[in-house]
């Protein structure tokens, strides 16, 4: 179910080139949702959100990765989701090109290393070594845990000012977040579409 959107693209502010795709799935476990995808025709920027059918969770998702299952959790992380793992002292913000998805636990360890690998890359090129040798000890710690190593266990925390994100297992542990991290949370390009308080 496509249809325009009377907005112009937040990103390259291109007139009647936003289309808003609609498609309303079960995720297992976090319920009936609709999927909505914006995409830009004209510089292809797209977006993907996950609206819960049941409303807004509670903003503030965490788990500690200390056991084989929690590998496993699903994890919804909508596109005005920040990813931390305090720990390694690592943040993956909402940017411009960040789509909502669906993972889990393992997935997302994935995605952190590859990031890391990324960083170390660019750092070789500019011959920071002691900064591609930081890169290096977070990668080797993402891989042990992803690979069932728990001896130093470590948190996985979802900030998601709109309440679009989840964490599903039984040891994840929700929150309301604070004014503070209200105020300090970017949550990507705003088409104006979903706000705050529009479930
Ligand atoms: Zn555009």
């Amino acid at each position: 179910m496509d249809s325009m959107v009377e907005l112009p693209c937040p990103i390259c502010l291109a007139e009647g080139k936003l289309m808003m795709r609609a498609l309303s799935t079960e995720i297992p476990y976090f319920g009936e949702h609709t999927q909505v995808t914006l995409l830009c025709d004209e510089c292809g920027w797209r977006q993907t959100d996950f609206i819960p059918a049941d409303g807004a969770k509670p903003g503030g998702w965490s788990i500690c990765i200390d056991e084989a299952s929690v590998l496993s959790a699903r994890i919804v992380r909508s596109s005005s989701c920040t990813v931390c793992i305090p720990e390694l002292d690592l943040e993956v913000n909402p940017g411009s090109s960040n789509a909502g998805y669906v993972t889990n636990v393992e997935g997302l360890l994935v995605r952190f290393g590859d990031v890391v690998d990324l960083i170390a890359r660019d750092l070789l090129q500019e011959g920071d070594a002691s900064a591609v040798e930081r890169c290096r000890e977070l990668s080797d710690s993402i891989a042990a845990v992803k690979n069932g190593d728990f001896s130093q266990p470590v948190n996985i925390v979802l900030l998601d000012p709109r309440g679009h994100s989840q964490i599903l297992h039984e040891n994840a542990e929700a929150r309301e977040l604070s004014g503070e991290e209200l105020a300090r949370l970017p949550v990507g390009p705003d088409p104006a579409i979903f706000s705050p308080d529009e479930v």
